[in-house]
């Protein structure tokens, strides 16, 4: 497909249309909020599930709850256009605990509305952003009785609790789900307030370092220089692995570390981010090494080993003159396409059993990393349609943090994008998590946006 020159749908009557429906838009968003729908708990899942399948079922949806071994997905779709492109439009419908209640200023399950943002758990993270998605389908079936392309709706219910099913049922349902393309509305934009475009995520794999020495702990003059110390072998371990230069020294670690193409290069340079403001806020003196590296490479382009927790030995006060009988280490590394999980824990296990045969590597989580070229045919109807509804967006070719976006393009093989709504300080997961309204409207006109210019897309050859 291509992207004809002239291809700049008219927006005017939906964009209007959506104007005329802000209160009721708001009122249903409302009733969406007060339905608590934990994953972690199952508070409140079955229902939720029956209520945006409800919302789903007048657009023709034709929605289904579909049971896993866990809580339900629920998927709808219209095949209005055969030929146009087909985007799964995915979210998720649980939420995040809301605990500790006390530090809420309203009450999390009644959403409350202060100084222009909606407070309410959910309402960023992610039910305000995939009913806005779901109401850019409505407006634009208001207005036009048709869709410009077709519409998969896939809404998961144990996003928050790490999408532990996905994998599995996107493989089942892989013709199901057979798409072009899939976008995710999630998360916060850019924290310039500017409108968002990204193209993957980093992956992340968590493991655990476990050293022993004698069977209970010794006397540090009895026994110091006689019994090893475990802390110390796992120092000098973790010294082979990462050297002051920011080089993970892990063999083959940077094999298949994907360089940035131009246009990559081009959009990370673009990234407005105020180093002075970010060192002053955290009171540091120097990002980590190597020093020359820009702030938006580093989240996106290269992988990192965090120590995450060192534990052993005395921590009390004063002194113990102790020698410990174990110690442990948690680490995660994030990793950047085209990296897996799978190969780099190998090779961090090659390394551990060459450099500290007696240490014992447990490995924990993990996410395969996803990116999608910014080259894209959908690129440009994308920047068309979010700069139709809220301005021109930032390209963003991955995200620091990690989402399970390979279940798409590894998995389903389609490119997967992200278009968020959300405000740069929405409180995911914190007490008094938010959504200023306006952003709640352009959601929606994003949503409609995407698919007329979706739909405006033309067969390659025509
Ligand atoms: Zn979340």
């Amino acid at each position: 497909m291509t992207n004809s020159p002239n291809a700049r749908p008219d927006l005017t009557a939906i964009f209007a249309h959506i104007d005329a429906h802000r209160q009721e838009y708001l009122d249903r968003l409302f009733t969406y909020l007060r339905q608590p729908s934990i994953s972690a708990h199952g508070l409140g899942i079955a229902e939720t599930a029956e209520h945006i399948a409800g919302v789903m079922r007048p657009l023709g949806l034709e929605p289904r709850i579909i049971p896993t071994s866990g809580w339900p997905l629920v998927l709808g779709e219209r095949n209005d256009r055969p030929g146009a492109p087909t985007v799964i439009l995915y979210g998720h419908y649980d939420v995040q605990p809301p605990d500790p209640l006390e530090l809420w200023d309203s009450p999390p399950f009644e959403p409350t509305i202060r100084d222009g943002k909606i407070y309410a758990r959910g309402v960023g993270d992610n039910k305000g952003q995939h009913f806005a998605q779901i109401l850019g389908i409505e407006a634009t079936l208001a207005v036009l009785g048709t869709l410009p392309c077709n519409v998969k709706v896939l809404l998961e219910g144990e996003e928050e609790i790490g999408s532990p099913r996905m994998p599995e049922f996107i493989r089942e349902h892989r013709d199901e789900l057979d798409a072009d393309l899939v976008i995710t509305a999630d998360g916060p934009t850019h924290e310039s307030g500017q409108g968002t475009l990204h193209f993957g995520v980093r992956g992340v794999l968590s493991f655990e370092l476990r050293a022993r020495g004698a069977n209970h702990d010794l006397h540090s003059g009895n026994w110091g220089g006689i019994a090893p110390n475990p802390i110390w072998t796992l120092i000098h371990l973790l010294g082979t692995m990462k050297n002051d230069q920011g080089t993970v020294t892990i063999d083959g670690f940077y094999d298949n570390v994907q360089p940035l193409t131009p246009l990559e290069r081009e959009a990370l340079e673009a990234l407005p981010v105020d180093l002075p403001k970010i060192k002053r806020e955290l009171e540091l003196d120097a990002l980590d090494a190597p020093a020359e590296r820009g702030f938006f490479e580093r989240l996106s382009a290269w992988p990192t080993f965090t120590i995450n927790g060192f534990h052993g030995g005395y921590g009390g006060p004063g002194s113990k003159t102790v020698l410990p009988h174990e110690a442990y280490v948690k680490c995660d590394i994030r990793l950047v396409e085209a990296q897996t999980a799978d190969e780099i824990f190998a090779k961090v296990a090659a390394h551990v059993r060459k450099y500290g045969p007696n240490v014992e590597i447990v490995r924990q989580g993990s996410m395969d990393p996803s990116k999608t070229p910014i080259e894209s045919v959908y690129t440009a109807p994308l920047v068309g349609a979010i700069t139709a509804a809220q301005g021109t967006p930032l390209l963003v070719p991955a995200l620091g943090g990690s989402l399970p976006d390979y279940v798409f393009t590894k998995i389903l093989g389609i490119p997967a994008f992200g278009t968020p709504y959300a405000n740069a300080d929405e409180a995911n997961h914190a007490p008094n998590e938010n959504l200023e309204i306006e952003r709640f409207y352009n959601g929606i006109k994003t949503g409609a946006a995407v698919l007329a210019y979706l739909g405006a897309l033309e067969p390659a050859g025509e």
